[in-house]
């Protein structure tokens, strides 16, 4: 029942196919679910599992996705945490979570460790803006670095952890042995879009007025979170209509509905 404890998503059932896009970003972490499946294939010859990989990208590009899947596809446990859990926590709460996750971790490799928006405990030390220094986010931070120097390579845990500003993180993160490689999860660009609609519809019943090109070709600059948006919107839209299809127009309607707020995402954040 521990496990539950970090394991928030419970078995993790995402594969490849539910990530659409992103090419260059699966055939990199296809090695890490090789390495899970097959470690013997690599230590063998003498060669060292790296121990981590850190994605990088804008918000709402799959990397938690993207994670999932490479747990879900080398059939192992996906513990999760959130670097930003940290920020307000007690003194030595952060560093006894960490140490807790890895104990359990390690009782259950081969298998993935996750840490989202890991530059909320990551950021490079003594250089917080605001409030002066921050004592528990630096004792998170070095509790993190030394778990992942304790255990050795070929343990079969392997730490993804994501951050859309890879350029802010400590560099001591960053140093070999520790997340040594860095996998860019990019925005998507049109063929991708039409992809990731594709997937984003597979239960939705749509008719023959919704044209996927022309969705794709009318979504610039949205990520994959906003195309699943846009595809959850458009089916409420036409449920509220009383509608036993979704068609184009609700579509169009979500479409606006997006836009709108991202604008104002914009206007805050600028
Ligand atoms: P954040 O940086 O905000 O944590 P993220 O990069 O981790 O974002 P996810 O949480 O993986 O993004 O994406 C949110 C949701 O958006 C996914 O659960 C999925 O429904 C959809 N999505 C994002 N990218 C893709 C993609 N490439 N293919 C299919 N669905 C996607």
């Amino acid at each position: 029942a521990k496990a539950q404890l970090f394991d928030k998503e419970g078995p993790v059932q995402v594969s490849f196919k539910d990530v659409a896009g992103l090419s260059e970003a699966k055939q990199e972490v296809e090695e890490i679910v090789s390495f899970l499946k097959n470690p013997n294939k690599y230590t063998e010859l003498g060669g060292k599992i790296p121990k981590g990989a850190l994605l990088v990208g804008p918000p709402g590009t799959g990397k938690t996705l993207l994670a999932k899947a490479v747990a879900g596809e080398a059939n192992v446990p996906f513990f999760s945490l959130s670097g930003s859990d940290f920020v307000e926590m007690f003194v030595g709460v952060g560093a006894s979570r960490v140490r807790d996750l890895f104990r359990q971790a390690k009782e259950k490799a081969p298998c993935i460790v996750f840490i989202d928006e890991i530059d909320a405990v990551g950021r490079a030390r003594g250089k917080n803006p605001n409030m002066g220094s921050n004592d528990e986010r630096e004792n998170t931070l070095n509790q993190l670095l030394t778990e992942m120097d304790g255990f050795g390579s070929n343990s079969g845990v392997i730490i993804l952890a994501a951050t859309n500003r890879a350029d802010i993180l400590d560099k001591a993160l960053l140093r070999a042995g520790r997340f040594d490689r860095q996998i860019y999860v990019e925005l998507p660009d049109l063929n991708d879009r039409k992809a990731i609609f594709r997937v984003h519809l597979r239960n939705v019943k749509i008719d023959d007025s919704v044209d996927i090109d022309l969705l794709a070709r009318q979504t610039p600059g949205f990520s994959g979170a906003d195309i699943a948006n846009v595809c959850n919107e458009a089916a409420l839209i036409a449920a509220r209509k009383g509608k036993n299809y979704v068609q184009k127009q609700d579509f169009m309607d979500a479409v606006d509905r997006i836009v709108g707020g991202l604008e104002k995402r914009t206007k805050i954040t600028t």
